[in-house]
């Protein structure tokens, strides 16, 4: 039964050292002896993170928790996740009362050296990225196996801990279970936004860059003359694209894992709009029929598995050449391979001007991080705007400071006649735009804080936007991503601004 003091002292010992393997060796040697729950707990700790996620505790329930510490160490690593299980499942009234009560317990059983650890695991302050790059070579020295089979299995997986915890406990064979097959899907690499074409180059230098079609993603398994289709939730719909189906039978090689897009296009090769793309695959329809009416086109833009290889944890420009040498030119998605800002924003404006969303630009070395929002992988689209409402603002800093600037930003929500804030933005304002706003913002105060003054209701101003995200921050659960000012639209009242269901349609439109 492993401690926590046992824990925080591999942590501050592996703080304190800079060199790479030393680290792995003192953090493999922690993990080796411990049980299976133990490792699924303790791993998220050494780098930072809680495998409940957040906590929602901050500060000052932290401080109002405080208590005087334990003499001598006796908390488990098990004693600690309960009450962080529990914690996470408070809720209602009386809730921070509850809460306080449970931190206090537990501090109350830490020596100072665990409270002064669990108060920053608790806060997020001891998350470090650096360290949960190395896991999966802690993982691997710990049980003794290749780091590449480890880091096979943990993008499977997805997360680390149940990978470190079959690996320690199984071996080799238990780590096979998070391996891929044919015929059964493995979650879609996806992409994190890019403010533009330069933004994207300059975080990937020398890249490869695509057309980034407007459809409904697929994978398709091919084993012989058998053809699978998935969509990107991975549900089967291999009836309903026959197309889909015989393009990818007629493949040169015998067994394929392929990603790729498949899009409705007009006799003229541009696309159709997204929704009729995706009429073809709803379930009560005839395929034959629909396909006669509407067929559909396949571009694919990665090859996971090809004729008994794994490709997964090969780089872009290797799962690109068996892409090629597996399907004829046609169905492979357009492509460019360069570092030159010019040549990347031509083949952008080309996408753009064929009637496509934008273009991704992919990282020519990074393997294929299946379930993940990769940062090999960004996506450059063309803007969409929003005409929002203004919440509150917040002062601004440096040059800026003395006006309001930093807007918070809102969607209408028709059922209640209030709003949803969806995120803020301080750029693309002019000085002359600054001085007015703050003018402005001053009229309809409601109240202010040291950094913030809240406004009622009333400015629509227009915003471009690259792309939503899920978040948990945001009530809507929809954040915006690079958003910018265009200009207010004194023309429009609030009620004439965009709605909350507008906003996450475009989203569910986004994710299909
Ligand atoms: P988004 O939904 O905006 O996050 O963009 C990711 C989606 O773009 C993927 O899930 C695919 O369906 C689609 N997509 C279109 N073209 C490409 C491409 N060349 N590479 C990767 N994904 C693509």
């Amino acid at each position: 039964m492993t401690g926590l003091a046992e824990l925080v002292r591999v942590s501050n010992q592996v703080a304190a050292t800079s060199s790479r393997l030393a680290k792995i060796r003192e953090l493999a040697d922690f993990l080796r002896p411990l049980e299976r729950e133990e490792i699924e707990i303790a791993l998220p700790y050494l780098s930072g993170d809680i495998r409940q996620g957040k906590l929602a505790v901050g500060y000052a329930a932290l401080q109002s928790a405080r208590a005087s510490a334990a003499s001598a160490p006796g908390l488990r690593l098990q004693d600690v996740d309960r009450v962080f299980q529990t914690l996470k499942q408070v809720k209602g009234k009386g809730a921070a009362e509850q809460r306080t009560a449970l931190l206090r317990a537990l501090f109350q059983r830490a020596t100072a050296e665990e409270q002064g650890f669990l108060v920053r695991l608790i806060v997020g302050e001891l998350r470090q990225g650096a360290l949960e790059g190395i896991m999966v070579e802690v993982v691997a020295a710990a049980a003794g196996l290749p780091a590449a089979d480890v880091r096979r299995a943990v993008a499977f997986a997805g997360v680390i801990a149940p990978v470190a915890a079959a690996a320690l406990s199984g071996g080799a064979s238990a780590l096979a279970q998070f391996s891929v097959q044919l015929m059964q899907p493995v979650l879609p690499m996806l992409a994190q936004p890019a403010e533009d074409m330069h933004a994207a180059l300059a975080a990937l230098g020398t890249a490869l860059i695509e057309w980034k079609l407007d459809g409904a993603r697929v994978q398709v398994h091919k084993s012989a003359a058998d053809v699978r289709v998935y969509t990107r939730n991975l549900n089967e719909v291999t009836a309903r694209v026959p197309e889909i189906v015989a393009a990818v039978r007629g493949a040169a090689a015998s067994s394929l894992i392929l990603d790729g897009e498949a899009i409705a296009l007009r006799p003229n090769g541009r696309p159709h709009p997204f929704p009729v793309t995706m009429s073809r695959f709803g379930s009560q329809q005839d395929a034959a029929e629909r396909r006669a009416e509407l067929p559909l086109s396949v571009f694919f833009f990665d090859c996971l598995y090809i004729d008994g290889d794994m490709l997964f944890d090969h780089p872009t420009r290797e799962r690109r050449d068996a892409l090629a040498r597996a399907l004829p030119p046609a169905l492979v998605t357009p492509a460019l391979i360069t570092n030159d800002a010019d040549e990347a924003e031509r083949f952008y404006q080309e996408a753009l001007a064929a009637g496509h969303e934008g273009v991704m630009a992919k990282a020519l070395d990074a393997p294929y991080e299946a379930g993940r929002r990769g940062a090999g992988w960004l996506k450059v689209k063309r803007a969409r705007t929003l005409d929002l409402v203004v919440l509150a603002a917040e002062w601004g800093h440096g040059r800026r400071r003395g006006w309001l600037s930093n807007l918070h930003l809102g969607a209408r929500d028709p059922a209640t006649g209030s709003f949803v804030m969806l995120g803020k933005t301080f750029k693309g304002l002019t000085d002359a735009t600054l001085a007015w706003q703050t003018q402005e913002f001053l009229k309809r105060e409601i109240n202010r804080d040291e950094w913030t003054v809240r406004l009622r209701p009333e400015l629509v101003v227009e915003i471009a936007f690259n792309d939503l995200q899920e978040s948990s921050q945001y009530p809507g659960g929809l954040a915006l991503r690079f958003a910018r000012v265009k200009g207010y639209r004194p023309d429009k009242r609030p009620e004439d601004a965009d709605t909350i269901d507008t906003v996450r349609r475009i989203y569910q439109e986004s994710i299909a």
